[in-house]
This record gives C-alpha cells, sequence and structure tokens, in this order.
C-alpha cells in the first residue's frame, strides 16, 4: 500500500514552483490532491492532469491566499468534495525583494496578508476537519532562521512568524495527534528565485554546496513529514538549504 493512499492533501500555491512538486509528489505516493492556485488556470490545470494520469484524484481551486474569505472557502469546497482534508501543505507566498527602507505599506500588507494570516486562516478551516493523524505542514524559508541576503528583511520576519505559529500550534494540537511542521528552504530555482536571476549569486555563496536546489528536494522533505513514518515529528524546523544555514 502506498504511504499516502486514502489521504487526502490540500496544497496551496501549487500551479507552480515548489507547490506543484509537493503537490505532484504526495499524489505518487498514494494522496488524493486539491491545490489552490492565484491567477495562472492554465498551470493549475496541467498539475490536475498530471495528477490525474497517474491515477489520483485532484481538483484546482482559485484563491487568493490574501483572501481570508477565499482561503477558508477553498478549503470548504475540499472538505465538500474529498470529505476531509488529512494534509494541509501551507506552501502559498510571495516576496519582495528591496531594500526595507523602500518597501510600501502596500507591499508589507501583501506580504503579511499571503505568509502570514493566508497561512494561520487556512490551517484554522483545515483543522475543523482534520482528523487523528492529521498533518499540518508550512513552507517557511531558511531565512525565518538565519538572514544572510540584503533585500529579505520583511519576507523573513514574515517566515519567522511561520515558525513560531508551526511550534505553538504543534503544542495546541499534538493531543489529537496531529503534527505540525514548518520546511524551511533555501534557494530553490522557481519563477519566485530563478537560479539565473538578479539576487541568485550572494545566495549561492551562501550555500555549501555550491548550487541551487530543486523543487523535488523540498517535495521529497515534504512527503517524509506527511507520511506516517513522521509521526513522532512535531513543532520543527526543517531546513533544505544546501547548507545555507550550516
Ligand atoms: P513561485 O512564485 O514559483 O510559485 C508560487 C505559486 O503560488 C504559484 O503556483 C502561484 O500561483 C501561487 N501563488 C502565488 N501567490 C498566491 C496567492 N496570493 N494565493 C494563492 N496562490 C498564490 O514560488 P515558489 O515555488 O518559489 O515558492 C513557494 C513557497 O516556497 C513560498 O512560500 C516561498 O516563500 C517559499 N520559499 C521559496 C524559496 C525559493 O527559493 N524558491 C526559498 C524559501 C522559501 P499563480 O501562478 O496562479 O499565481
Amino acid at each position: 500500500m502506498s504511504k499516502l493512499e486514502n489521504k487526502v492533501a490540500l496544497v496551496t500555491g501549487a500551479s507552480r514552483g515548489i507547490g506543484a512538486a509537493i503537490a505532484k509528489r504526495l499524489a505518487a505516493d498514494g494522496a488524493d490532491v486539491a491545490i489552490t492556485y492565484a491567477k495562472d488556470v492554465k498551470a493549475a490545470e496541467a498539475v490536475v492532469s498530471a495528477i490525474e494520469a497517474i491515477g489520483r484524484k485532484a481538483i484546482a481551486i482559485q484563491a487568493d491566499a490574501a483572501d481570508s474569505s477565499a482561503a477558508s472557502a477553498a478549503v470548504e469546497q475540499v472538505v465538500k468534495q474529498f470529505g476531509r482534508v488529512d494534509v494541509l501543505v501551507n506552501n502559498a507566498g510571495t516576496a519582495i525583494p528591496k531594500p526595507f527602507e523602500e518597501a510600501t505599506l502596500e507591499e508589507i500588507d501583501r506580504i503579511i496578508a499571503i505568509n502570514v494570516r493566508g497561512v494561520l486562516v487556512t490551517t484554522q478551516a483545515a483543522l475543523k476537519h482534520m482528523p487523528h493523524g492529521g498533518r499540518i505542514i508550512s513552507i517557511g524559508s531558511c531565512v525565518g532562521e538565519r538572514t544572510m541576503t540584503p533585500g529579505l528583511t520583511a519576507y523573513a520576519a514574515t517566515k519567522g512568524a511561520v515558525k513560531m505559529f508551526t511550534q505553538g500550534l504543534s503544542r495546541e494540537v499534538g493531543g489529537r495527534g496531529i503534527t505540525v511542521n514548518n520546511v524551511q528552504p533555501g534557494p530553490i530555482d522557481t519563477d519566485l528565485n530563478p537560479a539565473s536571476g538578479d539576487w541568485a549569486a550572494p545566495q549561492l555563496a551562501n550555500t555549501a554546496l555550491n548550487r541551487y536546489g530543486h523543487v523535488d528536494e523540498v517535495a521529497a522533505l515534504v512527503a517524509f513529514v506527511a507520511s506516517p513514518e513522521a509521526a513522532y515529528i512535531t513543532g520543527t524546523n526543517l531546513t533544505v538549504d544546501g547548507g545555507t544555514n550550516a
């Protein structure tokens, strides 16, 4: 039997990048998977088709993580369709790299709304429908613990919030057999952080392995944390960063 057979997973922000890799990997491990996305319906549909092609059920829901009503409505839609949420992966997130003093109030509000409020609201909605053995996995960042790249100050603050949210919530829901963990990627080659982008050089220089990571390397850690084998791992911040924070 596959590790996640008969499980329902919801991965937010999963039409591209790390989220898409996580959604496909959880499906490969046996889960039916719902994804959310903000704008790119075609990319979201391609992820759904890839999951269906391996014999699992999948749906894509348009829900901007910055919109609290849409975020909780997405969870309700998953429950209506699949009956529950066993695994929630809070992946939707964004960065607006620039010196902190130049960040506008609108940019600060947006990054907090997506990276922090979106995580809290989605988790609250999912917990209403999460059975014993459930998994809450948030995608934080290695800069949530230690930050060496200028321009990521506001972003790092939001990922630090995800870290403490994870630790706090693990103690509230542990009695229900639900684990809460924070997976913290380092530089991963995606549209958000291209290995060839302007911000790549200092990030690359900070890795021990002298390379950007691949989305599948993050998905592999998430899949392990989602699996029954990880039942005794909770309240942790698991870094997959090529040695950036070493
Ligand atoms: P990408 O920008 O490559 O992909 C983002 C995905 O999230 C897309 O599917 C996008 O959908 C969706 N999305 C964007 N904004 C929203 C929103 N407001 N509501 C719902 N969905 C949204 O990002 P990455 O894959 O690089 O990043 C994923 C997560 O990993 C983020 O939380 C990020 O902070 C974190 N991370 C990334 C690192 C990296 O180096 N790449 C390093 C550390 C952490 P659509 O196209 O429809 O907008």
